[in-house]
């Protein structure tokens, strides 16, 4: 005998539906029956309060008292909820005798139908089913499709069914129909519906409807900011986009973790630049992002962290907008955020700093055209975005500008990966702990009392290795130091 159940998405609007039941469980299915414009009648000894209100408002009828078989009188369907074994089977089988379709809430045996797990974008629904086996997967599998598709699918669907009629004339064959809506979803309509920009999706399609069918696609750049390294830091918007990819071009520093979430048959081109050789010019990242776009593939450009904190994401942008290559961002959390956050240091704090500041120093040059007097200023936190090498000139001259020589620093090497070390110590010894240490790249440097706190806040990996500088000392010797200038 087939063990598939015969999907089925019923119209209850106006209809009579009986739920055997008046507690929590009966509650939620009567929800669900309204949300479907259902007439729910609600036999029961009792009500929970919500409920309760239904009735008082009109919105569902009560049968007061124990199940008897007349409550399936005159009904389309009926749930039993009820935590009576015994008032469950009654009702599924008056419903048999009287070939009534019967749900009996968590019991397949009993049930003739069954109410799968849904996910809703508007009028699109996404029904999913164990065949009663195994509820909690399909829910499981429910909150992964959640997680998949957002509200934008819903818009996509209205604006569709407001354009069916249209649709159906301009391409009365099935097969051209079908390419129409292939190109359509491959296309600008849906990325325009998720920048919330309905006006223009809908000149979009106006534009298509009026194309010959075979109208070429036109390819998209997404700039996707893949976060420190743990994957679990991707955003949801990052995760789809990296699930449509055709073509995914990424950083060195985007994590093996990372890009294991991406579509499976996607391809993946490693185009990193690093400090020493075997990089890619950025003109090649350019090309190879235009070349993609153009063949009208869905292309993710890939980046450490977030694209616009020190990751050329501008440039690529402008490039795309010069050469008409449709483009959307994807923001993603940046080193000095995963760092902070992976050593349990707050970047801000009301006794120690009222400000941030995000430093690159991978290079002589950046370092020669820092702005060295509001670096060495006081109550504020430094995030240096740099290569291990320039630590030296780094301390030399923040201490000639005025800095304490005393103020504690952490090196966060690694950040948020597992094997995140996180080095403390104060500015005077900077270069000497980290060399000490053998601190490679990638690591970020974080400078200012707050980072004192990682000996008490740590939570993620390995304490802190390295001198503990008391924020106390610290602030004692700024105190004393300041009183002698
Ligand atoms: N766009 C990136 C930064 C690129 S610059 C972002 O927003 O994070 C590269 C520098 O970022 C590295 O030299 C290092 O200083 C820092 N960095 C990136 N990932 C890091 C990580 N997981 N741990 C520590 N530092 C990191």
């Amino acid at each position: 005998m087939s063990t598939a159940l015969f999907p089925l998405f019923a119209d209850l609007r106006g209809r009579a539906v009986r739920v055997v039941g008046g507690g929590a469980v009966a509650e939620r299915k009567v929800e669900a029956l309204l949300h479907a414009g259902a007439l729910p009648r609600v036999g029961a000894p009792a009500l929970t309060p919500r409920l309760d209100q239904w009735v008082a408002e009109g919105r569902i009828q009560w049968t007061a008292g124990e199940f008897i078989p007349a409550w399936l009188d005159a009904v389309w369907l009926v749930i039993a909820a009820t935590d009576d074994p015994a008032v469950n089977r009654a009702v599924a089988d008056a419903a048999e005798s009287c070939r009534l379709l019967a749900n009996v809430v968590d019991d397949a045996e009993l049930s003739s139908f069954q109410v799968p797990a849904l996910v809703e974008r508007g009028a699109l629904q996404i029904a999913i089913s164990s065949g009663g086996h195994a509820p909690m997967v399909a829910r499981h599998i429910r909150r992964q499709l959640e997680t998949l598709l957002d509200a934008s699918w819903g818009e996509l669907i209205a604006l569709l069914g407001r354009q069916r009629t249209r649709i159906r004339t301009r391409f009365p064959e099935m097969g051209e129909r079908r390419r129409f809506f292939e190109n359509l979803l491959a296309g600008a309509v849906p990325r325009l519906l998720r920048q919330h920009q309905g006006q223009a999706a809908e000149a979009e399609l106006q534009r298509a409807l009026s194309l010959a069918p075979r109208a070429p696609t036109v390819g998209i750049v997404t700039l996707v900011g893949a976060g420190p390294g743990d994957a679990g830091l991707l955003t949801l918007n990052a995760l789809r986009a990296m699930n449509e990819a055709d073509v995914i071009l990424h950083d060195r520093l985007v994590s093996a973790e990372v890009l294991a979430m991406a579509r499976r048959d996607a391809t993946r081109i490693e185009v990193g630049k690093s400090a020493k050789g075997h990089s890619t010019r950025q003109e090649d990242i350019h090309a190879q992002m235009l070349e993609h776009a153009r063949a009208g593939k869905r292309v993710v450009r890939l980046k450490g962290g977030d694209s616009f904190v020190f990751g050329r994401g501008g440039e690529e942008l402008e490039f795309l907008k010069a050469h008409d290559v449709p483009f959307e961002v994807v923001p993603g959390i940046t080193a000095a955020l995963a760092c902070a956050a992976y050593s349990g240091i707050p970047l801000t704090h009301r006794d120690h700093a009222q400000a941030v500041r995000l430093v690159t120093a991978h290079c002589k040059d950046s370092l020669d055209t820092l702005d060295w007097q509001a670096l060495a200023q006081e109550r504020q936190t430094l995030a240096v975005y740099m290569g291990v090498a320039g630590l030296e000139t780094f301390r030399d001259k923040l201490i000639a500008a005025g800095r304490t020589p005393h103020i504690p620093f952490a090196l966060v090497e690694n950040g948020s990966r597992r094997t995140q070390r996180v080095i403390t110590g104060t500015l005077a010894d900077l270069p000497q702990t980290a060399r000490s240490f053998d601190v490679q790249s990638p690591a970020l440097l974080l400078l200012g009392e707050v980072t004192a706190l990682a000996h008490t806040l740590h939570w993620y990996g390995d304490a802190p290795l390295g001198d503990a500088a008391s924020t106390h000392e610290s602030n004692a010797a700024a105190h004393t130091l300041s009183r002698a200038a």
